[in-house]
């Protein structure tokens, strides 16, 4: 059986010692977040960082928008804080409603404040491998496989899914640790021969119990990023019961990728005031 990567057991771990680090920094950091709209996930999820904030030590802002806010709307809100020198992180809560111009909000964002990672500066260092901000779920991915003893260098890994917030970053991320990387999307052939190449496989697609065990090689490590709800209750991309008998080590969901994003959210933003401590932004 697959040893389970506790993730919420590795957050909890990593909150604690970042707590004590924020406490001896005599800084005090403040995150912003920015929602538009009544979505019960998003809304759900911004409650989630707020407490984690307050877990730690680190001040937390809500700046709440009506569903049919305008781009300029957030623009505007998201200059503010970039001007706001008590803020040193903004996090803008996805998806935005559909009017509202993603690309150019969160290109809006300081990059040194972007403690999401998205902004195309922090992005596109990631990619030269000159990593500044990264995004919170793949690297929270490469912090649990680094607790876990798990060493990507000289492994070949595939990464279901090309999104700018998990696949592309995720496979940038595993590239400059010295994997050799597939990354994988809804266009790709032979997906599941794909798939069952790898040494280490990170599914973030959103398919309920899409990667099945006759699809994972035995002995790979499967990190599930999916959130999927399934006969009321929440699963992952990957049927955790079948491909748990055939793997080393696997992510359960909930429990596993989920609260190490959240970690990771929480020392971007110790960094980005650290950052702003000795730089004026
Ligand atoms: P996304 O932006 O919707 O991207 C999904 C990706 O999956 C796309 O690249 C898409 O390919 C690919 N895909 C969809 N169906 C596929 C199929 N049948 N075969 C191969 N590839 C397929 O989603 P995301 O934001 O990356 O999120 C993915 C999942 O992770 C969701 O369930 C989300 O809730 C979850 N998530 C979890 C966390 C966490 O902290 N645990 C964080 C972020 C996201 P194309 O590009 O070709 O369309």
């Amino acid at each position: 059986m697959a040893t389970i990567l506790d993730g919420k057991k590795t957050a909890d771990k990593r909150l604690e010692i970042l707590k004590e680090e924020i406490e001896d920094s005599g800084l005090y950091p403040r995150l912003a977040t920015v929602i538009a709209g009544s979505d019960p996930a998003s809304q759900m999820y911004i409650r989630m960082k707020h407490r984690a904030c307050e877990r730690v030590g680190i001040g937390s802002v809500g700046r709440e928008l009506a569903g049919d806010a305008t781009t300029e709307d957030v623009l505007q809100a998201v200059t503010q804080l970039n001007r706001d020198p008590d803020i040193h992180g903004i996090l803008i809560q996805l998806p935005l409603p559909k009017q509202v111009d993603t690309e150019r909000v969160i290109a809006a964002v300081h990059p040194k404040k972007d403690v999401d990672g998205f902004h195309p500066l922090n992005l596109g260092l990631l990619f030269s491998a000159r990593p500044q901000f990264v995004p919170c779920t793949p690297k929270g991915i490469m912090t649990l496989l680094e607790e876990y003893r798990i060493e990507p260098a000289g492994t070949r890994s595939v990464v279901v899914g090309r999104s700018i917030d998990v696949g592309r970053p995720m496979s940038a991320l595993l590239t400059n640790a010295d994997s050799t990387v597939t990354l994988c999307h809804s266009k790709t052939r032979n997906l599941a021969e794909e798939i069952r190449q790898a040494d280490v496989l990170v599914s973030a697609i959103g398919k309920a119990h899409f990667i099945t065990c006759e699809m994972v090689k035995p002995g790979a490590v499967v990190i599930d990023v999916g959130i999927n709800q399934m006969n009321g209750r929440l699963v992952g991309d990957v049927d955790f019961a079948g491909v748990t008998t055939i793997a080393s080590a696997i992510t359960p969901v909930p429990g596993g990728v989920g609260p190490m994003t959240i970690a990771t959210l929480m020392e971007n933003t110790f960094r980005a005031a650290g950052l702003t401590k000795c730089d004026t932004v």
